[in-house]
Order: C-alpha cells, then sequence, then structure tokens
C-alpha cells in the first residue's frame, strides 16, 4: 500500500516541508503545478495541497500523514495529532489592539469586534475567559481591520511582530504558540512505512541542532581533549599513518561548537573541521 502524505503546496511551510523531506532522504522532482509526486524507491506519494487542507485531507483518511501548522490543525477541530513537531514555521497568535485604543489588557477586549483568520480559536479563547467579543472572520489582512473600522482588535499570527508594530498595533496577549507539525488521524494505526517517516524526519531534524567535529592532535591530548566533546557515546580516535598522531572525530550540538573550538584548540587539536550531519538515530 501506497503511504500518502499531504505536504503544503504554497507559503511559509512549502519550502522548509519540501526540504526536510528532502534531508531525511527521500528523493523526489516536485514539478510546477503537480499534485501527487511519487517518492524514488520508496511506497509514498506526496499529495501538494494548501496548507488548510492538509488537515481536512489526514482527518477523513485521504492522506495517511500530512505537514501543517499547529494553529490550523487548532481550528480546525479535526480529529488528528501531532505525530512530530518539525521546529519549523514558528510564530505566535496573539490578541492585539491599536496603540491608543485604550486596550491593554485582555479584559479589555470584553464587547469588542475582533478580526481573525482563526475565528473558532478566537471564539474557544474568550469563551473560556468569560469575556464575551464579535468575531470578524476575514481570511487575510487582518492586520488592517482596525484602520478600515470593521473591527476594533485583531487575534492574528506573527513572527517577528514587526507587521503589527508597522500597522500600530500592540500586542496584549498569546492564545496559542504555533510551529509546524506531522499530523496524523487520531486512532490511526502506523504501518512500517509510517513509521519510518517519522523516524527519518525525527533523524533529519536531530541533525540540523548537531555539528561533525573532526581534528588531529597528538596521542598525548587525547585525554584532555576526549572530555570535550564526548559525543554520542564517545569519540572516535583514528590513528593517522604518520607519526603519534590521530584524528579525533565527534559529533557537538550547533550551539555549543563557538565555545568548544577555543577549548579544542587550547587543549591541543589542529585542523578542526566543522561539518554539517544530515541525519541523526540515536
Ligand atoms: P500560508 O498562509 O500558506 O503562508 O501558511 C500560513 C501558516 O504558516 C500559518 O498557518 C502558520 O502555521 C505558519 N506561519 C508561520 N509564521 C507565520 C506568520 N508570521 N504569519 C502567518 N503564518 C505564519
Amino acid at each position: 500500500m501506497t503511504l500518502k502524505i499531504a505536504l503544503p503546496n504554497k507559503g511559509r511551510l512549502e519550502k522548509p516541508a519540501t526540504e526536510l523531506f528532502k534531508q531525511a532522504g527521500f528523493r523526489f522532482e516536485r514539478t510546477e503545478r503537480s499534485l501527487a509526486v511519487p517518492v524514488s524507491d520508496a511506497p509514498i506519494e506526496l499529495l501538494y495541497v494548501r496548507a488548510k487542507d492538509v488537515v481536512e485531507l489526514v482527518a477523513d483518511g485521504a492522506a495517511d500523514l500530512g505537514v501543517t501548522g499547529l494553529d490550523l490543525t487548532r481550528e480546525a477541530r479535526a480529529p488528528v495529532d501531532t505525530a512530530l513537531e518539525l521546529g519549523f514555521g514558528r510564530c505566535s497568535l496573539v490578541a492585539a489592539a491599536p496603540e491608543g485604543s485604550g486596550i491593554t489588557a485582555i479584559e479589555d477586549f470584553a464587547g469588542m469586534r475582533v478580526a481573525t483568520s482563526h475565528p473558532r480559536s478566537v471564539d474557544g479563547f474568550f469563551t473560556d475567559k468569560g469575556i464575551p467579543v464579535t468575531t470578524v472572520p476575514l481570511a487575510g489582512s487582518v492586520e488592517v481591520a482596525p484602520r478600515l473600522d470593521v473591527a476594533d482588535a485583531v487575534v492574528d499570527l506573527v513572527s517577528s511582530g514587526s507587521t503589527m508594530l508597522i500597522n500600530g498595533l500592540k500586542p496584549v496577549a498569546e492564545l496559542l504558540s504555533s510551529q509546524a507539525i506531522l499530523i496524523e488521524r487520531t486512532g490511526f494505526a502506523r504501518s512500517e512505512t509510517s513509521q519510518t517517516v517519522i523516524t527519518m524526519l525525527d533523524a533529519a531534524m536531530t541533525a540540523r541542532r548537531k555539528r561533525y567535529l573532526v581534528m588531529n592532535c597528538h596521542l598525548d591530548a587525547i585525554d584532555s581533549i576526549a572530555p570535550i566533546i564526548p559525543g554520542i557515546a564517545a569519540p572516535t580516535v583514528v590513528p593517522l599513518t604518520a607519526g603519534d598522531m590521530v584524528a579525533v572525530h565527534s559529533v557537538v550540538d550547533a550551539s555549543d561548537v563557538w565555545h568548544v573550538l577555543p577549548r579544542l584548540k587550547a587543549a591541543g587539536a589542529t585542523g578542526i573541521l566543522v561539518l554539517p550531519v544530515q541525519q541523526v538515530l540515536a
């Protein structure tokens, strides 16, 4: 049976989703406007659809797995679960009000018209808090709604917050912290292929946070170098063909590289190479 995976065909999640699948080792050629793309050497087909539709396709079983935003999944209230957090497409669903509007706390939203492209999430949030609002559903350009006087405030997705700032809006509260996720239908019995896909995507994501270090050192320096780079189990030490020199290989967290390198150098390492890692299966 061919495993069907729905991926976003445009927008912010499109490129990073496709890149992650390529890094995970899946080989495919997506041509312009192709909806269904077969993966070479694997019983997998990628279905390119809108990020919003990914949720529906997975919920009704037309696709087995899908990549979409957590915000869209919550908004759809569909029977899907997060199989894996993918670490890209990070953003927040934020309640914001025009500067100088006098709205500074979430309670001040009472009686306000709130423009949003996430009306269900907004209804749920304010109902839970017992704050009555009128949602004004909009498909896009939510941040201009107060200026057009179709709303008093907004609930919108932000990543840097600069769009809101430009439009004279200041954030008041965060409703949801979102990122891209891999989803599966609730209660879905994972096939071997879908488990493999999840494992390989996880391996690619872990690899992004790692760097492979290769260096040379004198045999005497190994005892001071090894504790600096313990790696997954322990560093690999390979003899060089000449002298009392060895090559030391290890994996470190990408975030540690900047302070590990000077310590390695001080401990006697030379010719240090820092390489990207494609996949990590711990
Ligand atoms: P699209 O509208 O197709 O670009 O996709 C929008 C999805 O990208 C949203 O549902 C979020 O999951 C995600 N996203 C990440 N950052 C942002 C942002 N700053 N604004 C809107 N959507 C974002």
